[in-house]
């Protein structure tokens, strides 16, 4: 018999999940057995995704498995340590000299995950005492680092860089500390990062960029948002993650050499963990050249971004503005973003519909992600689809 306590503790666990799933909030995972892709195999079903963040088509890229497999056979598969015991392999170290090169900036940390890369760096330049202005869109992770810093954190509505202005002349903390998105994530809009400069030098605040979406997307050769932006500061610390448009895993952080040597010491999600497999560095490697040398991929992109929005025929749904490969479709009501999710389902296109609390409410929506690995009759039949289903909703 299970002892009362432990029924207990169990009980309340099913009543909150019971609660979740009656609120149509429940999460579920799909299980994916094909590579990533435009055309992947999930839950049993051959379907069109729009729903991965392999924006220029990396993931199942050849010569990036083979960077991997090659690197595996020289350095193995497990890197057997942190990066300060034996851990830091010289596939780490050229991968970190070669993507502080891309951007821009004097030196890069590789994090495992964008996640870590954000807990560490936050924590590391700021803490009690200091205040950390962020935008009411930033992504969660961004959000749990300044708790985890147990600095001040002070909101600022979405991109107002207005509101961030009087908020920051009235602050009376020792270090201040700006971070936005550079391309949001729900909503694929670009940060103001001009304006956010400026106000960061006018209040000597560092500005701390998450380039998650942007990096291997903006600029010229796919350096990210500083590039595309023309940017450069020795204030500005700038993280971006691998395992989206460079189509593997990880993520860095780039900055002043000040800076990376301090999260090298303090950043406890550097640290206290495991190097990832330095054969991902090796595939990172290979990454970085096809990113730089294959400007087609970010071309075809803005090709499909653009056929999408020529061709969806709409009244009441809309496209938020974004020229990104993030293209929300908000649909508004909760049941209605699903329904429509569902529908596209049943003819065979994989569209995830977000919710509150991940968006506002009222703004349940369609989060189409496009890839460089999609055609432009793809993005055509998809339009074609949510435009019928909008006009059936409409005459119902
Ligand atoms: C995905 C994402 C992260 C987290 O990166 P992971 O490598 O997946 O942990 C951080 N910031 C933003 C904006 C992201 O979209």
């Amino acid at each position: 018999m299970i002892p009362p306590v432990t029924s207990f503790l169990l009980s309340q666990l099913t009543d909150a999940l019971t609660e979740r799933e009656a609120a149509g909030l429940l999460r579920r995972r799909r299980v994916l057995e094909s590579p990533q892709g435009a055309r992947i195999l999930v839950d049993g079903r051959e379907v069109v995704s729009y729903c991965s963040n392999d924006y220029l088509g990396l993931a199942n890229h050849p010569a990036l498995i083979e960077a991997a497999k090659s690197a595996a056979d020289k350095a193995g598969i497990g890197s057997g340590a942190s990066h300060l015991i034996t851990g830091h392999h010289a596939l780490h170290d050229s991968l970190e000299k070669a993507l502080a090169n891309f951007v821009g900036l004097p030196q890069a940390l590789l994090f495992t995950t964008g996640y870590m890369a954000n807990l560490g760096a936050v924590t590391s330049l700021v803490g009690r005492g200091d205040e950390v202005f962020a935008d009411r869109l930033n992504h969660a992770s961004l959000n749990d680092a300044v708790l985890l810093s147990r600095a001040e954190m002070t909101r600022f509505p979405h991109n107002d860089v207005a509101v961030l202005e009087k908020l920051l002349a009235a602050s009376k903390a020792k270090n201040k500390l700006v971070i936005a998105d550079a391309v949001f994530s729900m909503d694929g809009d670009i940060a103001p990062v001009q304006a956010l400069l400026e106000l960061c030098e006018r209040y000597d605040s560092w500005l701390m960029l998450d380039d998650a979406h942007g990096f291997g997307v903006l600029g010229d050769k796919g350096q990210g948002i500083l590039s595309h932006a023309g940017i450069a500061s020795p204030r500005i610390v700038y993280m971006a993650t691998l395992g989206k448009a460079a189509g593997v895993s990880g993520a860095f952080v780039a900055a002043q050499p000040e800076v990376i040597k301090t999260l090298i010491q303090n950043a406890r999600t550097y640290v206290y963990t495991t190097a990832s497999p330095p054969m991902l560095a090796g595939a990172l490697l290979a990454s970085l050249e096809v990113i730089e040398a294959e400007a087609w991929r970010r071309t075809h992109l803005q090709t499909l971004v653009q056929t999408l929005k020529r061709s969806l025929v709409l009244q009441r749904w809309q496209l938020a503005p974004s020229d990104t490969a993030i293209q929300p479709l908000i649909i508004g009501d909760n049941h209605e973003a699903l329904r429509v999710s569902e529908r596209l389902l049943e003819r065979g296109l994989l569209v995830p519909a977000i919710r509150p609390p991940t968006v506002p409410k009222g703004t349940a929506r369609l989060r189409i992600s496009l890839s460089a690995a999609h055609t432009v009759e793809d993005v055509q039949q998809l339009a074609a689809e949510i435009s019928a289903l909008e006009r059936e909703s409409v005459g119902a």
